[in-house]
């Protein structure tokens, strides 16, 4: 029997699943290299670096089982816990998502479609690939990038140097530019069994390549069986255990791939609020070998992430006044810092409208600027387009 989570990384997603498990009676230990770890205050912290190998063993030896809430963990880091104690989801899982020609080419041989690519390590690959893909596309380092860090948009020839200059010290994959209708993700829980389950695919905005707001349900059940087709070729092939995300594109009613997340992922947050069963208590429950729990929404949920800092009217809602039904806040106890993930607000609603609603409003409050374009998103909830 499970008792004891070890956890790789111990950031706000690694809390959640801690505020998660400690209701099914779970502990929890951490490693991660930040003394300020905010998912500290639900376990020991082990304050080491990644490939520390002392640490890394005595995690194994504390735990039943253990997992990661941050894909740059070397993969030799988690093999070594392996030797210890199981790693879910496998440590393969990490190896493929760690790299995004690795993780491009296995989509591709699973036929899950994905823009073209071409990989770049000089300036002759660069025109090879401009040349076979065609502007515009997008540059990206092959490691390392997360939130939109580590690419540039190329759209005429001129941006091919200026791209160059500003990427070309790593190695690079040159991506096909999607110019999508909406961006969407599909969560899925596996468990040790085989059992799968899916949440309702979620639409997602993003600005400047970060994640803003999420909502579910968000699309029609054709475009949900699809969704569920690719990511289970997913996770079958990596015979894998726990919650995995896929982020899609969808262009003229297709999906495509753009990457995928061997972990609890951002747009699964309204789930904790708006789900039977939260992507938290699912991932746990799959790595602890437990029945999976039901995904589905349990009322229309919207997100919005908060970054930099907790807003002045988060502050100010126990003063009665101005009160919105339905509204969530999570918290992550973060110092604040320009453009960090710090909390994130989940509004749930009993109905669409009620949600678009309610939405609006506190948009408002939260002084979340119209180029967020909230219309969008309520075409999604009200499945009007897309
Ligand atoms: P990523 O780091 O790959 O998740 O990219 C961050 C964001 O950049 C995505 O959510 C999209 O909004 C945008 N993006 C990334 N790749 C492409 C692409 N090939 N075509 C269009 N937009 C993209």
């Amino acid at each position: 029997m499970i008792k004891t989570v070890g956890i790789l990384g111990a950031g706000q997603l690694a809390r959640m699943l801690a505020q998660a498990g400690r209701q099914m009676g779970l502990d929890f230990v951490f490693l991660d290299p930040a003394k300020d770890a905010c998912a500290a205050e639900f376990g020991e912290h082990i304050c080491a670096d990644w490939d520390d190998e002392a640490a890394l063993k005595k995690l194994g030896q504390l735990s039943d089982v253990v997992t990661f809430d941050f894909e740059n963990v070397p993969e030799s880091s988690a093999s070594l816990i392996e030797s210890l104690c199981p790693v879910c989801p496998p440590p393969r899982a990490l190896y493929k998502s760690q790299d995004r020609l690795r993780e491009k080419t296995m989509m591709q041989d699973l036929g899950i479609p994905v823009a073209p690519f071409h990989p770049v390590s000089s300036r002759p690959d660069l025109v090879a690939a401009v040349e076979k893909i065609r502007l515009p596309c997008v540059l990206k380092t092959r490691r390392f990038g997360y939130d939109g860090k580590g690419q540039m948009v190329l759209r005429f020839q001129e941006d091919m140097e200026r791209a160059w200059q500003a990427l070309g010290d790593v190695d690079l994959i040159c991506e096909g530019f999607v110019p999508f209708d909406a961006e969407c993700s599909i969560i899925a829980a596996r468990g040790k069994n085989g059992q799968t389950v899916f949440w309702p695919l979620t639409g997602n905005l993003h600005r400047e390549g970060i994640l803003a707001i999420s909502v579910a349900p968000a699309f029609d059940p054709q475009l949900q069986v699809r969704a569920e087709t690719l990511v289970q070729r997913l996770l079958d092939h990596l015979d894998y255990t726990g919650v995995m995300a896929l982020e899609l594109f969808l262009q003229d009613g297709e999906l495509l791939a753009n990457e995928f997340a061997p972990r609890v992922h951002n747009s699964g947050h309204w789930s904790i609020d708006g789900a039977r069963t939260s992507q938290f208590e699912n991932h746990l429950r799959a790595i602890c070998g437990l029945p999976l729990g039901d995904p589905q929404n349990s009322s229309f949920a919207l997100m919005f992430n908060l970054l930099g800092e907790m807003p002045e009217y988060f502050n100010q809602k126990f003063d009665g006044q101005n009160t919105i039904p339905g509204v969530h806040w999570h918290d992550y106890h973060k110092t604040p810092r320009a453009g960090r993930k710090i909390g994130h607000v989940t509004v749930t609603s009993e109905s669409e409208t009620g949600l678009r609603a309610h939405a609006a409003r506190l948009a408002a409050e939260l002084g979340v600027s119209a180029e967020l374009n909230l219309e969008a998103v309520a075409q999604a909830v009200a499945k009007k387009e897309i």
